[in-house]
Parts: structure tokens; C-alpha cells; sequence
């Protein structure tokens, strides 16, 4: 059998690169977050490009959503969302139910840059890369400590561009994906 060479390589060109993709599947997870304030999502990610896991941040399991203190302040630290709520990250993580060994070398994706609690669990899943879109509290002394922590364990932080492509994602039927800018 011939095939003609001038049908070869017809693919599309727009199609979602793989970044583009899994820190979209970041995104679409955190809204499933009921935090009035802060959506943040994250994607686990093997170094095949299988998804391994996804999180969300959230109540801990069995506390009920309508009876969770959502706001940043309060009377007392107690009395705020701080003490209780589980970020994304370490949801992922705890989310996955495959072997522990699979997340060494696998990379996470998250649409804000981890929290020193969630960097130190990152760290001991063996996660190797951190793949990021915001880095909105870089002044912090939490982020700078993740920075210190995720450089002295050799975790490598990629910062996805700025100017990232906005996608349309339909929910209705025969409706495609398409691209705004
Ligand atoms: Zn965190």
C-alpha cells in the first residue's frame, strides 16, 4: 500500500501541549473547591504523562462542607479556615492509591506555587518537579521557605508563562474546545 506523502502530517495544529493540558486538569480541579476565597488544583503527573492523581483544596474527609468555618478571619486562628482546610497538593498526594514508588520522579502541576507544609509532603512522595502558573505570595516567608526546601532537596520549580492561552471549554453537546486568544 502507498500512501501520498501530501496526506501525511495533516494533524491539527492548535492542539493543547502537554503543560498546557495537565495544568488545565489543575485548574478544572479547583473548581471543585467550595473555598469562597482561594480555588487551587493540582494534577500529579508521571514521567510517561500519565495522570496519576488530582486534588482539590478542601474540607478533610467526613467535615461537613456546610458547617466549616470559610472565612481568613476570625475571633481566633481557630475560628478560620487555616487550621482546617487541605490544600491541594497534599490532597493529591494522599488521593493517589497506586503504589508510593510511582510518584518518584512523577511531576505536579498547580495553578499557585506550594505552601511549605504541602512542599515538605512533595518532597517525601518523591515528587521531582513542580510545575507552577502563579507565584502570588513570593514575599512570604511560607513560599520562600518552600523555595529553600524544594532547592535543597533538588526539587526542580518550572514557572508556566504568563501569557498562557485562554481555552473555552463547552459543557454543551457538539461543542469543541476552542481557543480565545
Ligand atoms: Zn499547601
Amino acid at each position: 500500500m502507498k500512501i501520498d506523502k501530501k496526506k501525511l502530517g495533516n494533524k491539527r495544529k492548535d492542539y493543547l501541549t502537554w503543560d498546557e493540558f495537565f495544568i488545565g486538569i489543575a485548574k478544572l480541579s479547583a473548581g471543585r473547591s467550595k473555598d469562597p476565597s482561594t480555588q487551587v488544583g493540582a494534577c500529579i503527573v508521571s514521567d510517561t504523562n500519565r495522570i496519576l492523581s488530582i486534588g482539590y483544596n478542601g474540607t478533610p474527609n467526613n467535615f461537613n462542607d456546610d458547617k466549616f468555618p470559610w472565612d481568613r478571619e476570625g475571633n481566633s486562628e481557630n475560628e478560620t479556615k487555616y487550621p482546617y482546610v487541605c490544600h491541594a497538593e497534599l490532597n493529591a498526594i494522599l488521593n493517589y492509591h497506586g503504589s508510593r514508588s510511582d510518584l518518584k520522579g512523577a511531576r505536579i502541576y498547580v495553578d499557585l506555587f506550594p505552601c511549605n507544609e504541602c512542599a515538605k509532603a512533595i518532597i517525601q512522595a518523591g515528587i521531582s518537579e513542580v510545575v507552577y502558573l502563579s507565584d502570588k505570595y513570593a514575599d512570604t516567608p511560607g513560599t520562600q521557605a518552600s523555595k529553600l526546601l524544594f532547592k535543597t532537596c533538588g526539587v526542580k520549580c518550572r514557572q508556566l508563562p504568563a501569557d498562557g492561552r485562554t481555552i473555552k471549554l463547552s459543557l454543551k453537546p457538539d461543542e469543541k474546545i476552542s481557543y480565545l486568544k
